[in-house]
């Protein structure tokens, strides 16, 4: 199960290059990873040989941009193990759970109900609840967490009850790593009857993913946490309840027939795809799964795991640094604060010398309030970090404590 990193880190182009004079060592892919050559060159291809618009039908290279367009869309199926009718492209994970939020909340929910979400949610899977909430009386319920960070799933199954209409978890933290056990979870959410949502934006770079064995109702991912390109993702829905909702935005594409009068709308998964979509995006992501899926997933994880346990060690050796977030599930991930130093100032300074980490909420207000700081100095691992970047890290992280 050992892996060439070296090769691997061949085959991301970016990596090869200097930041401020200094080696790059890219530690912020929790906020997006880097792109393989397969990736880039699949886009390239792309514009180069096959663009045209999709679904038209009218010609050869409308054919072939269509077959490969709704190829990987067979090929993001596979990767969650859904039917391709089930698959919708998106924007990323943040218009999926708009969409979810708009065409199911708002229509199942009533004064009254409850959705349930975590403490660790991302804003992206607070705010469209609360609108939704805001729109229809319903209230939002947040579940707490415990001490190391972890979902507290003995206050999430007190918190859940007959009013709780729907269900919204993270599978894994962005700011803190953490995973939550969501299976449990979901199962106790169907129980009483509730819809579920899971945010896999952190999840599926890290490890496969199987939304029958989930047993979701709706799973949504962005490309560009996942090797893919910006501006893509998917959101899963379960069939029968995307054939219940509502369109999410209307026009060209998601009708069947239109009249002045009426429109009546595409069978699945069309309806939830208005207009020209993002053909290169949906290639891309394409590429970058099937990419993925040709590398050792359990050797990749490994690694990560081997990664995340030496930045553990270096930390909890660190005189003066706090980690913040310490679940014994945890991929990805390590956010810490040095004493007296803002988390701000220490991402400047450790960019001065090659180290990319992301400083602040990282779009977690709610959940740094409750932990009762500003923020965070973010250091996320990929498949393609070395142990020797572990290492540049805390050599640069001493050197900002000897000056601080
Ligand atoms: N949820 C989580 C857990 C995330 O980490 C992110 C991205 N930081 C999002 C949602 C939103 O993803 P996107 O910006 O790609 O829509």
């Amino acid at each position: 199960m050992s892996l060439n990193v070296s090769a691997l880190r061949d085959a991301f182009p970016i990596l090869h290059q200097e930041a401020n004079g200094k080696p790059l060592v890219y530690l912020d892919n929790a906020a997006t990873t880097q792109k393989p050559r397969a990736v880039i060159d699949a886009i390239r291809d792309y514009y180069q040989g096959t663009n045209s618009n999709v679904h038209r039908g009218a010609h050869y290279l409308s054919d072939r941009a269509t077959a490969d367009f709704e190829a990987a869309r067979d090929t993001v199926a596979a990767f969650l193990n859904a039917d391709r009718e089930e698959i919708i492209w998106t924007k990323g994970t943040t218009e999926g759970i708009n969409l979810v939020a708009q065409c199911i909340g708002r229509e199942r929910l009533k004064a009254g109900d409850e959705v349930l979400i975590t403490t660790l949610e991302h804003h992206a899977n607070i705010v469209p609840w609360q609108q939704a909430c805001l729109a229809t009386g319903a209230s939002l319920k947040v579940v707490p967490l415990r001490e190391d960070g972890g979902v507290d799933t003995e206050a999430f199954h007190r918190l859940l009850n007959e009013r709780t209409r729907i269900v919204a978890l993270s599978h894994v933290s962005n700011s803190l790593g953490s995973v939550t056990p969501v299976a449990e979870l979901i199962a106790a959410a169907r129980a009483v009857g509730a819809i579920t949502l899971v945010d896999g934006a952190q999840a599926v770079s890290h490890f496969p993913v199987d939304v029958r064995a989930l047993d979701c109702d709706f799973y949504a991912f962005s490309g560009h946490k996942l090797f893919g390109p910006t501006g893509i993702g998917a959101l899963y829905g379960r069939r029968e309840l995307l054939e219940a909702m509502p369109p999410y935005q209307t026009g060209g594409e998601m009708i069947e027939v239109v009249t002045f009068e009426k429109s009546t709308w595409n069978q699945l998964p069309y309806k939830f795809e208005p207009g020209t979509p993002n053909i290169a995006g949906v290639v891309g992501l394409g590429a970058a799964i099937r990419w993925l899926q040709g590398q050792d997933r359990d050797a990749l994880a490994h690694h990560e795991q081997a990664l995340l346990s030496a930045a553990h060690e270096q930390a909890e050796a660190f005189p003066g640094l706090k980690i913040i977030g310490n679940a014994a599930t945890k991929v990805g991930v390590l956010s810490f604060l040095l004493d007296g130093a803002h988390p701000a100032d220490v991402g400047v300074l450790l960019d001065k010398q090659g180290v990319a980490v992301r400083t602040g909420h990282h779009c977690c207000m709610p959940l740094m309030d409750s932990l009762g700081i500003p923020g965070t100095v973010r250091a996320s691992f990929s498949i393609y970090n070395t142990l020797d970047e572990v290492d540049v890290l805390f050599q640069a992280l001493h050197k900002i404590r000897s000056f601080l």
